[in-house]
This record gives C-alpha cells, structure tokens and sequence, in this order.
C-alpha cells in the first residue's frame, strides 16, 4: 500500500500444540520443560507491571522460588491500573446450571471477538477461568453472594448465561487487593523485590535475548540498568493514545512501544475497543472520561426519543415515543449485545439526529422499570457505587432520571504478538495481561480482561516461563556490557533532547490534538480517506511536538511533565502504526469498522477470505515503513459466520 509499509514473511505460533482443542493445554504443560526448585533460586525475572497480570504472576513467581523484581510507576503496586475495573470477571463455573460450559465461554469468546482471535488460546483461557474463581476465593476477595451464601452471577454483553463474577462495582479493586496480598507476602519474604515509581524506558537485548531493562526513579532521577534471565512485560494497554478514555490517566504504551523498536512484534494495532456505556464528554477542560460498567446493562434500558430533537425531560416521554433501540434491533441480546454493536448502535442514532443531552451525544440508560420490579434498595445493592459515582459527576440522580450515555475509549484488543507460551517475537521477552495481543480479537467480551489478565499471571505464564527459563541461568551480565550502556544512552539523550526543546507548547496539548485526529479518524468508523488524513495529520503534529514541546523542569528529580512527554512521543509513533493497520485492514471486524464495509442492515462486514490472519508488525526504523508478518487464524471449532445478535 503506497509507501506505508511493505509485506514480509508469515509467521507462525509453533508453540500451539496440535491435537483436540480441549488437550492442547494439558499437552502443552507437560511437554514445557520445568525447572527444578533449587535451580529456581538461581535465576530472576523482571516484571514489569503490579496490575492484575503483573501482580498475579510477581506473586506466583515469586512463590515458586524464581528472585523477581517487580516495577511500577505508581507510588505502591495496589495503584495500578486494574484497581479501577468494575463489572466482573467471566468465569465458566456454570454454578447457575444455565447451560454454560468451558465450550460455551470459548465460543462466545471467540464468536464475541468477531473470528480474530486463535481457538487455542480462548480454549485455555475458557479452561482456566474456573481455576481463577477458586483462587481468588482462597485468597478472600469478597465476590457477592446470593442470601443463601453461594457466589452470586450476573449476565454481560455477548453471553445468554450469567457468568459474571462481581464485588459489587468495585471488582477490580477486590481481585487487585487478593494479588497484592499474594505479592506482599513474597515481597516480605524476600522472593521479590519490590520498586514502585520506577519507569521502565527501554529493554536491554544481549545476544539476542531480552535480558534487561533501564529503569528511571521518578522520584530521584536517577537511571539505572537492571537486569534478569527473562523479562515479563504485563504494562497494560494503550488507550491513552486517544487523550479521552476511561483509563487512568498514567496508563501508556512506552513499555511495549520500546519493546517493538527493539524487535517485538506489534499485532493488530488498530482494535480499540469504544465501550458504550461512559458519562459522555462535556466540555474541552476534560482529560479523562468515567465508565459506567456495563453490568448496568442487566437492569438498565437503552433508549432514544422516537423523534428528532426531543427536549423534553425524559420522564415526561411516553413510552410509545421511545425507541428502546438495542431491545428493537437485537431482541435476542437486547441490551446485553457486544461492547461493539452497541456503541455503533449508539452512534447511529445520535448521528439521525436523536442524541440526548446538552451536546446530543447520548442516549439514555433507564433504571425506571428495575426499580419498579426490584426496589430502590435492590439496584443499590447491585450498582450503588455506580450511581453515587455518576451522580457526583453529572449533577443527576440517576434513581429519578435516566442515565445519560456515551460511547468511549476503553480498552486495547491490540499489543505485543505473542506465541501460545506468551512469548513475544523477542526470546526471553514474556508479555501478559492487556499488554498483549493474544486472546480477545477485533472485540473483548465484557468481564474477560480481568480473567485474561489473571489467567496469565497465575496460571498460563508461570508454566510457560520455565521452558524458557529451563535453559538458563544465562551468562552474568552487567551495566557494562555494551548493550546496556547503549541502551542506557539513548535513555539519558530522549531525555535531555526532551528538556532541550524547550519550546512554547505543553505536553497535554500535543497530546490532546492527537486524541482528537485518533478519535476523529480511527475512532468508532474508519474510511480510508480519513486514515490517510490522519497519518498525515500525525506526521506533522509529531515534526511540531519535537521542535515546539515545553518540559520544564529537569532530570534529576520528581517532573511529571517529562514524564508525559516520553510517554506522548511513543503515543504519536504508536498513533501512526494504528492508522496504517487500520487502513491496510480492508474489511469491518468487531471494533474495527470500515465505512466502505458494512452490511446492508449497517452491520460489520468481514472479509474471511482475505483478513483472517493476525497482522503483526514488525519495526524497521525511525521513519521508514513497518514490515506487515501476517499469521493465518483457521477455525476448527467455532466456523466463521457472520455475527448476529438478533
Ligand atoms: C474503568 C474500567 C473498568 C473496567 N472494568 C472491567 C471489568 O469489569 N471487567 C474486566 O474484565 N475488565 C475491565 N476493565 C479492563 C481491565 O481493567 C484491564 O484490561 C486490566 O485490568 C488490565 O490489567 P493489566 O494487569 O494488564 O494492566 P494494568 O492494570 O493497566 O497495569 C499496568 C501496570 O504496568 C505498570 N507499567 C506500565 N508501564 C510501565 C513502565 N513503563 N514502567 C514501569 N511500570 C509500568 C503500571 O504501573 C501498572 O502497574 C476495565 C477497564 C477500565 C478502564
């Protein structure tokens, strides 16, 4: 395509074993070499990263015998980002008897991920998820549970079962609080070693091996080099690119961006997911968009006024001039269809002109009917973090009237190519949790970030690191080989080419006008003459950031804004990467939706016969055309059809 890129080799995850679907993963771990306890102790891992992926696999690392050292920018692990997770966690317990299985959560997971994901590793992660609820019971997060004490269930997007584990809205804080308690434990015992406010700048490859990392204090300034037999990368995901998204404001792509400049592959860029249900944006002065979970989706109702331009307080609106619109489309789903239909179902009615709200970029989630059904104090129970959280930042109470929604960044199917053992294209470079690539296609199922991110950490990684780290201890190395002092160079030069500028605009306002040509652009629809208009748009904004940024401050302390600056630098080569798989991907699948396909009825339209791989880039040099590695996806299980939630 033009000059963007150039194609080259297919690769291939030799990792996955053959076989049945359901005994690749049995296989697989017995196959894996293991390393015996005492060796353990003779060998480190660098983790970087202490949200739930990270955490969980610090922890059990650490457990079995492995030294680990542990970093995270945050002042403690327990900040990281996971903590703000809300709905649930999918697991396929069926405790409910509703006809779930590990069979139905791979298909939907598959299915839900709109045929782009490999059946090997959903199958393990549908296979696993049960272990994890067990796990996280002994640790004692506190899931709900029904009166009579059993663990309680609720429904998600993409599923006609109720699988979804919860802690009222506050999920992600509990299962985060059960690893860290896992990750304290080792850390007093002296298995890991613990450094927050550390931010990893770069990756130390030796000999063709990951064997490293440079690392800044954020308090003090000062850069070091450090170094281990493997390095696991479990550093989050990259929605931040687009400014506005409901990730917290530190999340970003510097760990993995410096990663694929040093040879790890990056698949599939472009999947962003735009969750549909967050409190819409309401003005320039915002930075960061709120979530509202979308397990409000099992009590609430999506709807429109009929007409165009209705004012009216939506409690003086009829019922028979509302358009319960998902209800109408999809009376299978209803409200609970995938984060991707019902975002662009949203979309579609605010663009006819039925938008709600001071900007008509909302529609309406109304809990009327299940407060009338259940109580006041029942949808309290479920969600009353919820509603305070929505009532504090709108001014509205959303037991009166109905919520106001909107579609929003939320979370990246997209990162670091990885093989079956999660292993990037890098030997000894490990990459887990939303950081990577691997499970969830062009779309994320609801409530499976956290059993993914868990299910990497505590039970996948931990297995699949000893092959690797079988053949180890590597030879010592140092600061003073010459592939850490380089490295570290080019750390101390970004930073002082950063300071050096010194020029007449912010970090934020670059980083702002990126966001607003992402979300523009390669946003909830994509065309191919917008994408282009992007990347060009992005080449010259980055030209200006580089001779325009002002970073005060300087190097040897606390500065927040260099910081950010590193952060936005990689954001903008990451923006442009996005664009061109966004472009080259000539078909609509899951969050990727391509104007110039769709279905009669608006729907995604795939294109099996010619996009059924994995595109996975591979950096060349500054300035010059990524190589595009394609990995052919075949389906034995779950065929491809096209998706309906009707
Ligand atoms: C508001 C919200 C609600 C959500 N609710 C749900 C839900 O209900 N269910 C669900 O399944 N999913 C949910 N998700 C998605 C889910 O929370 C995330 O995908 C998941 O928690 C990511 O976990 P992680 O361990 O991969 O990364 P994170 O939790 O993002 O952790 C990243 C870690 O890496 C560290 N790090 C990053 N870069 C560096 C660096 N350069 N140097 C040092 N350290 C670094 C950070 O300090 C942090 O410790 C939600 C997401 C959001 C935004």
């Amino acid at each position: 395509m033009d000059d963007l890129f150039t194609e080259g080799d297919p690769i291939a995850d030799t990792r996955a074993p053959d076989g049945p679907v359901e005994t690749r993963w049995e296989r697989r771990r017995f196959e894996a070499k293991l390393v015996n306890p005492a060796n353990r102790r003779k060998m480190t891992v660098i983790v970087v990263g202490t949200g739930l992926a990270g955490g969980a696999a610090a922890a059990t690392l650490g457990e079995q015998g492995y030294r680990v050292k542990s970093y995270c920018y945050q002042d403690s692990p327990r900040r990281a980002h996971s903590i703000a997770a809300q709905g649930g966690i999918n697991a396929a317990k069926n405790y409910r008897n509703d006809g779930d299985s590990v069979h139905r959560l791979f298909y939907d997971t598959v299915k839900g991920g709109d045929f782009r994901s490999r059946e090997s590793n959903v199958h393990r992660l549908a296979e696993v998820s049960v272990n994890i609820i067990d796990q996280c019971v002994a640790q004692g997060v506190p899931f709900a549970r029904e009166y009579g004490g059993l663990l309680d269930t609720r429904s998600f997007g993409g599923a006609q079962v109720q699988r979804t584990f919860y802690a009222r809205g506050q999920t992600g804080q509990q299962l985060l609080l059960g690893a860290y308690q896992a990750l304290e434990r080792q850390i007093g015992l002296g298995n890991v070693e613990m450094n927050a406010r550390h931010e990893m700048l770069e990756l130390i490859i030796i000999d063709g091996k990951a064997r490293g990392i440079v690392v800044r204090d954020m308090v003090t300034g000062e850069i070091t080099t450090e170094f281990a037999d493997a390095v696991v990368l479990a550093s989050g995901g990259y929605g931040n690119v687009f400014y506005l998204s409901t990730n917290a404001k530190g999340c970003n792509v510097t760990a993995t961006w410096r990663a694929h400049r040093k040879g790890a592959y990056f698949a599939n860029p472009c999947y962003t997911q735009i969750h549909p249900t967050c409190i819409p944006v309401s003005g320039d002065h915002q930075s960061k968009l709120t979530l509202m979970s979308e397990s409000l989706r099992n009590d609430g109702r999506v709807w429109v006024p009929k007409a165009k331009g209705d004012d009216r307080d939506p409690r003086d609106i009829p019922e028979d001039e509302r358009d319960y619109y998902l209800e109408r489309i999809y009376p299978s789903f209803g409200n609970l269809v995938p984060r991707d239909i019902a975002s662009r179902a949203a979309k579609n009615v605010c663009d006819e002109g039925r938008g709600v709200g001071p900007t008509r970029l909302g529609v309406y989630l109304d809990f009327a009917d299940a407060i009338g059904r259940l109580g006041r104090k029942a949808i309290e129970a479920k969600y009353g973090n919820l509603f305070e959280m929505y009532e504090r930042i709108t001014g509205e109470d959303p037991y009166e009237v109905p919520m106001r929604i909107y579609p929003a960044v939320h979370y990246t199917m997209g990162g670091l190519w990885v093989d079956y053992d999660l292993q990037s294209t890098i030997p000894g470079l490990f990459v887990i949790g939303e950081a990577n690539f691997s499970d969830h296609g062009a779309n994320r199922l609801g409530a499976s970030a956290l059993m993914q991110g868990l299910a990497d950490g505590y039970f996948v990684l931990p297995n699949t690191v000893a092959n690797y780290l079988a053949a180890g201890p590597f030879e010592k190395v140092d600061g003073s080989h010459p592939a850490a002092v380089e490295a570290r160079r080019d750390v101390e030069d970004r930073i002082q080419r950063l300071l050096a500028i010194d020029g007449d605009r912010t970090v934020d306002s670059f980083h702002r006008e990126l966001g607003q040509i992402m979300w523009e652009h390669c946003g909830m629809e994509r065309s191919e003459a917008g994408l282009r208009k992007a990347i060009d748009e992005i080449r010259a904004l980055r030209d200006q950031f580089w001779q325009r940024v002002r970073v005060p401050g300087d190097g040897e302390g606390l500065n927040q804004s260099l910081e950010k600056a590193g952060r936005v630098a990689d954001f903008f080569e990451l923006a442009e990467l996005m664009c061109i798989d966004a472009l080259h991907r000539e078909e609509s699948c899951g969050g990727h939706f391509r104007a110039e396909h769709q279905t009669p009825e608006g729907e995604a339209q795939r294109d099996d016969e010619h996009f059924a791989y994995v595109a996975a880039w591979e950096f060349t040099a500054t300035g010059q055309p990524s190589v595009l590695h394609k990995e052919d996806l075949n389906f034995e299980y779950v065929h491809p059809t096209q998706r309906s939630y009707k």
